[in-house]
């Protein structure tokens, strides 16, 4: 069974075509809805995040004070770094569990904006990237979160550059006018063909 990293930048179309996949059968993992999941219900997780933090970004129900962490984050420069160091690890350890339930299937996906900016790419076989133009991109978001340009064009530049993923991905998708669906199958079947060798 290969695995497949789906990654992109804020806007690009990953979640979109993640579900097409998923609508062909292929099992999806989100990092991001799991990475939520895992520090509300991972002890190990929570506590390393509590010995860090403090036991008050918890509350009595072992919910996350989502706001608190926004707030630490936002005054301590290292914070996100220290977040990231344990949020990842358990991650990747769920996503190897997620893994061997699955492993009856040709290929799984992992979907993760993070990909290459992190060292993240080193776990996947294969990289699919979805790429769109920025300023489609940011309309696209605009419409779908109702915040500002500003804040999308800031959360872009703190991503690698559109011209790094496509370099770097094995396949890519394009998602400005083109239609995706037919891109997707095509990968499908050469993902499938290096299954098959
Ligand atoms: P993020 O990293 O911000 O979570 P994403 O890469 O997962 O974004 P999506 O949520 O899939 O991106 O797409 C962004 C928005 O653009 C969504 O509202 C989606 O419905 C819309 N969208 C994506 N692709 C298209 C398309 N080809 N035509 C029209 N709308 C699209």
């Amino acid at each position: 069974m290969l695995k497949i990293g789906l990654t992109g930048g804020i806007g690009s179309g990953k979640s979109i075509v993640g579900r097409a996949f998923e609508m062909m059968g292929i099992p999806i993992y989100v990092a991001d809805n799991e990475a939520k999941r895992l520090m509300v219900s991972d002890a190990e997780l929570q506590n390393l995040l509590v010995s860090r933090f403090g036991d008050q970004i918890y509350d009595s129900n072992f919910n996350l004070n989502r706001e608190l962490l926004a707030e630490i984050v936002f005054n301590d420069s290292e914070a996100l770094k220290d977040i990231n160091s344990i949020v990842h690890p358990a991650v990747r350890k769920d996503f190897i569990r997620w893994c061997e339930q699955h492993s009856q299937t040709p290929y799984v996906i992992q979907e993760s904006a993070i990909i290459f900016d992190s060292g993240l790419y080193k776990n996947f076989d294969k990289i699919i990237t979805v790429a769109a133009e920025d300023e489609i991109r940011i309309q696209r978001v605009m419409e779908r979160d109702s915040i500002s340009r500003e804040l999308i064009v800031e959360r872009m530049r703190s991503q690698l550059p559109e011209s790094v993923r496509i370099e770097k991905a094995d396949f890519v998708i394009y998602n400005n006018t083109e239609l995706i669906l037919p891109q997707i199958e095509r990968i499908d079947k050469q993902i499938r063909s290096l299954v098959n060798k």
